[in-house]
């Protein structure tokens, strides 16, 4: 759906994106993630035909971005980073101009609006004047009004970010939806945390290179860390330590709090002969988790630690 090909971009002196290449599946949601100033938003542009790239090939669906820029916006929504909310308007009428921007029938407005109201969590707030409204109800309503036109291609420029956790995960719960009707979407964060639920892959990009692409078990194994996971068990936890700690797979083994953490080594993706072992002893497991902190040690890892 998505082809990039050497695409580097000058402003000035600087180079903005540095002979990227990077391809996207129809149906994907990738998380487009990097620190500041990656690229991540210049990237989105060039898809959304607004900048035009210094060299390089881009196409969305197989139309070139150079040439079949019309066509193209009509098969992409792009929510740009900073959302400009219009003073005087109710979330209604702010909907009804962008129906109207993209000529959809006046019949069929309605609709149309109310689906997105709805599927936004909006519905309630119809009335309402868009700059009175939360950061998390302005983030929702900015997707709202690039899903108007029901575009096959979702562009979202940091959709969370300044939203608070409550926020995030409405918007993380919106994005599940739009990947479940099929759409192709491209999300960027600067937080790796962010987005991996939500995404079936992933691309990591830094000072205009990309440093990675491809799932989020891949980005794991070329960052070399190991999984991690928390193991509660019912009692004992200091002799489930220790048998873990006599097997080779297992890199590291600690108890914190009540809980068995296991630091696996790189190359071990299995995770059930933990609970085989505990389990052919006769633990008790009250509970499995994967630990996620460790993620921002593949982005460290994946990054050189040049995060700003
Ligand atoms: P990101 O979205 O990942 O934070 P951007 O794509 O916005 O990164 O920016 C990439 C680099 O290009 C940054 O160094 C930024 O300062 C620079 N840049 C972005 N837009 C412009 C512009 N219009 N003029 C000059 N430099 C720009
Ligand atoms: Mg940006």
């Amino acid at each position: 759906m998505i082809d990039i090909r050497d695409v580097t971009v000058r402003y000035g002196s600087l180079v903005a994106l540095d002979k990227l290449t990077l391809h996207i599946a129809r149906g994907e949601a990738f998380g487009y993630i990097g620190p500041n100033g990656a690229g991540k938003s210049t990237t989105m542009k060039i898809l959304a035909c607004l900048l035009r790239a210094t060299s390089g090939e881009a196409s969305v669906g197989g139309l070139d971005v150079r040439k079949e820029a019309e066509q193209i916006r009509r098969m992409i929504g792009y929510m740009p980073d900073f959302l400009g909310v219009y003073d005087d308007l109710t979330v209604d009428e702010y909907l009804q101009f962008f129906a109207a921007a993209f000529s959809t029938p006046r019949r069929e407005r309605r609709k149309l609006i109310d689906g997105v109201l709805d599927l936004t969590d909006l519905t309630e707030k119809r009335h309402e004047l868009v700059d009175g409204l939360s950061r998390g109800m302005q983030q929702r309503l900015g997707i709202a009004r690039v899903l108007i036109h029901d575009p096959a291609v979702l562009l979202l420029d940091e959709p969370a970010s300044g939203l608070d956790p409550r926020a995030r995960i409405e918007m993380r719960e919106l994005l599940l939806e739009l990947r479940n009707m099929g759409k192709t979407i491209i999300v960027s964060s600067h937080i790796l945390s962010e987005l991996h639920e939500m995404c079936s892959s992933i691309g990591i990009i830094e000072r205009g290179r990309l440093l990675f692409a491809g799932t989020l078990e891949d980005a794991f194994m070329q960052a070399d860390v190991g999984r991690r996971v928390a193991i509660r068990v019912e009692s004992g936890v200091d002799r489930a330590m220790a048998l873990l700690q006599e097997d080779e797979r297992c890199a590291e083994v600690t108890v914190e709090k009540s809980d068995v953490v296991v630091q696996l080594h790189p190359d071990e993706r299995s995770v059930h002969f933990l609970l085989e072992r505990l389990m052919g002893q006769g633990f008790h497991i009250e509970g499995f988790t994967a630990r996620e902190e460790k993620l921002e040690d593949v982005f460290l890892r994946l990054t050189q630690g040049k995060v700003q």
